[in-house]
């Protein structure tokens, strides 16, 4: 069996966790077994009956009014209870901050190998073996995993995510959690209030550190706003708190592949890139002819931000207007 962990907000599975299910399901599917996804927390069971959707025959579902709130140790011993209920052969998570925290400690329970940052399917030709990024994306390795039981992380928009149809069953996972599970207790949690999540945005508008400061970030909302899309940035502007750390994309931040990236006064580190090389089309907004974001770009426009910006925006609407 396949075990997939699947995560929510506020009992609306996120877009990367249909995509882990996916492909939970493709490698159940070489391996000629099936799907368990686990679900954590408050989630209603259409929600998770949906899954099937996306491959999951069943899913565990363990809720406790103090799983409201992430807590990793927790979270490990319900996926390893899941894991282990299910003899699963594969456990699938994603690399992403959940993912980050949990599949290494699963790992380490199970006696697992694990690959973090999986970008394909496994190649069962030879043994188990997964493509990952390594080096920022500027180069991939392939990992072999020999363990009995493997943990794959996933690489959030890795695969497109195809709705199709079926329906999984619901069962209740009864995991004995004790205090000691929550030793670390979550004492607040600030909400990204985007209207759209970065990591599920078609379009992003990126700022850097070429913006030279938050008071100009009003420029790249507007365009953002005309284009209906999120709004990213470099990690050097979180860092000045200019913007929210959740718009942070790179090698420490989000990874994104929405269909167009703008990047405005960014000039391209294999850092930032890790995080957005994977974008179908890159547009670059730089005054620096020697950016080395030009190199990844489709597109590149030479020039001072705030007076490219409100022009590109300008033409936008023009655009929009004509098309009504
Ligand atoms: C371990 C590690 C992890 C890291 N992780 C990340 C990460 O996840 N994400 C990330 O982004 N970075 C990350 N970094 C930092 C990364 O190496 C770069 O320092 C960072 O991406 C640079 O940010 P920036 O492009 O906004 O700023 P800068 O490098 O300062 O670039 C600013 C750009 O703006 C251009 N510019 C200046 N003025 C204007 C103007 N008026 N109009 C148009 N263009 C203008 C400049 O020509 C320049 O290209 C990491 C670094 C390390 C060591």
């Amino acid at each position: 069996m396949v075990v997939v962990l699947v995560e929510h907000s506020q009992g609306v599975f996120k877009k990367k966790s249909l995509e882990a299910v996916q492909y939970a399901a493709h490698v159940a599917q070489q391996m000629g077994t099936g799907v368990t996804a686990v679900a954590v927390g408050k989630v209603g069971d259409e929600a998770m009956q949906a899954l099937g959707q996306y491959g999951a025959q069943k899913v565990l579902h363990t809720t406790d009014a103090r799983l409201d709130d992430f807590n990793s140790r927790a979270y490990t011993k319900v996926v390893t209870a899941a894991a282990q209920k299910e003899s699963a052969k594969v456990i699938v998570g994603l690399h992403d901050t959940t993912g980050r925290a949990v599949l290494p400690r699963v790992a380490a329970r199970m006696q697992a190998g694990m690959v973090a940052g999986a970008v394909s399917y496994p190649d069962l030709s030879n043994g188990f073996v997964i493509k990952k990024n390594v080096f920022s994306g500027k180069a991939f390795a392939f990992v072999n995993i020999s363990s009995d039981v493997k943990v794959i992380g996933l690489m959030p928009n890795s695969f497109p995510v195809v709705t199709g149809e079926g329906s999984a069953t619901v069962e209740k996972l009864e995991v004995a959690l004790t205090d000691a599970d929550f030793s670390v207790q979550v004492k607040e949690v600030n909400k990204a209030t985007g209207e759209i999540p970065l990591s599920e945005a078609e379009l992003v508008v990126s700022g850097g550190r070429g913006m030279k400061g938050p008071e100009n970030w009003y420029v790249l909302e507007a365009l953002a706003k005309e284009l209906g899309a999120a709004t990213a940035c470099s990690r050097p502007v979180a860092d000045s708190h200019w913007r929210p750390h959740n718009e942070h994309v790179g090698q420490t931040g989000g990874t994104i592949r929405p269909n167009l990236y703008i990047a405005v006064g960014i000039s391209g580190a294999i850092q930032h890139l890790a995080g957005v090389n994977g974008s179908k089309t890159i547009v670059v907004i730089n005054k620096d002819p020697e950016a080395p974001f030009f190199k990844a770009a489709d597109y590149g426009v030479l020039g001072e931000a705030m007076d490219i910006i409100p022009k590109l925006t300008e033409a936008v609407k023009k655009f929009k207007a004509s098309q009504n």
